[in-house]
């Protein structure tokens, strides 16, 4: 299969792009940089689809980025980034004379309003109630296909909590405060944290690649990319203390992250959703990784 990746050279691109290799499959990503094994965004909209049999979009600015400030410019970049090249692959798989068999779209649990009790699947009804949910909510929109492809192109969107892996994301961030002793909690440490290893998110993308067993529906399909473990931050706090054997006894006030990060962007630490996959299981798909204990074993190889 020939796989077309928006945003392949990232953290979950590279993962995928690994996994889609080591089975004998073709990768071309699409990048802001032109170079080998790639082609550009501008290239995409001259020259439309290349030849492929599926297509992903990871691509869009970091939302973790410590160094760029929560400001309007930063907003502006998130929604652009990640609409701006949802919609360049949409109309190109649309104009396509040979569009793939999947389209996977891969958003966030972030249009889910956090709850300590409310629990979420991906039959879960949301409207938008802030930035981060309008945000997903125009992305996904972005990824629609036409009628008449979908019929002949399965579309995806896979929404994944926190990608927990040794090479980026938000462990990248945290491995090296709580191997000097320095983690802790954050705010109350009560909130849902939900999360996925890199490795079952790219192999859940993998699976959406397939090619389907029945006709497309015309709607997206949608998968939570979550691990079925529900845990709070408390307990991703002490289970990452427990395998790096170091104490996690400085919580992190919430004013501290709110300040650092700016309170919308704060919420996806601070707060956060009780999400299942229900139909990611559903489908058939196995975990590698299903707890907690499996998933930082492996990322901080014990
Ligand atoms: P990365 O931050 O690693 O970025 C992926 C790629 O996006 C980059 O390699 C880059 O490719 C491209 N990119 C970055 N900034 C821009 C920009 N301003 N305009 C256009 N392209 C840009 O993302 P991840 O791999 O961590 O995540 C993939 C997707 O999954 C993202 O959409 C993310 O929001 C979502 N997600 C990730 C989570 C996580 O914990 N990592 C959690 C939930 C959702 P290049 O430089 O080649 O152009």
């Amino acid at each position: 299969m020939r796989v077309l990746v928006g945003g392949g050279s990232g953290f979950v691109g590279r993962e995928l792009t690994r996994l889609l290799r080591k089975r004998g499959h073709e990768v071309t990503i699409i990048s802001r940089q032109a170079g080998p094994g790639k082609i550009t965004w501008g290239e995409l909209e001259s020259g439309g689809l290349p030849p492929c049999e599926g297509a992903v979009n990871l691509a869009g600015e970091n939302i973790m980025n410590p160094l760029r400030w929560w400001n309007d410019q930063y907003k502006k970049d998130l929604l652009t980034s990640r609409v701006d090249s949802t919609r360049t692959m949409a109309k190109a798989i649309a104009s396509s004379s040979s569009p793939p068999h999947a389209w996977i779209l891969v958003t966030g649990v972030a249009c889910y309003k956090p709850s300590p009790t409310a629990q979420y699947d991906e039959e879960s009804r949301w409207t938008p109630f802030d930035f981060l949910s309008q945000l997903v909510k125009d992305w996904e929109e972005a990824a629609r296909l036409p009628e008449d492809i979908a019929k002949v192109t399965r579309q995806v969107i896979i929404r994944p909590g926190a990608v927990l892996g040794r090479d980026g994301g938000a462990m990248k961030q945290m491995l090296t405060p709580f191997w000097l002793g320095l983690g802790g909690t954050l705010g109350s440490g009560r909130q849902p944290f939900p999360w996925i290893h890199v490795s079952d998110l790219a192999s859940i993308i993998m699976h959406a690649l397939d090619p389907p067993t029945k006709p497309p529906s015309t709607g997206p399909e949608v998968f939570n990319g979550v691990a079925p473990a529900q845990n709070t931050n408390y307990e991703f706090t002490k289970q990452l203390g427990r395998v790096l054997r170091r104490p996690t006894i400085f919580p992190v006030p919430e004013f501290v992250i709110n300040s650092l990060l700016g309170a919308e962007r704060a919420a996806i630490l601070t707060q956060g959703q009780k999400v299942t996959p229900k139909s990611t299981l559903a489908s058939g798909f196995q975990y590698q990784y299903p707890d907690l204990t499996s998933a930082l074993q492996e990322i901080v190889g014990t």
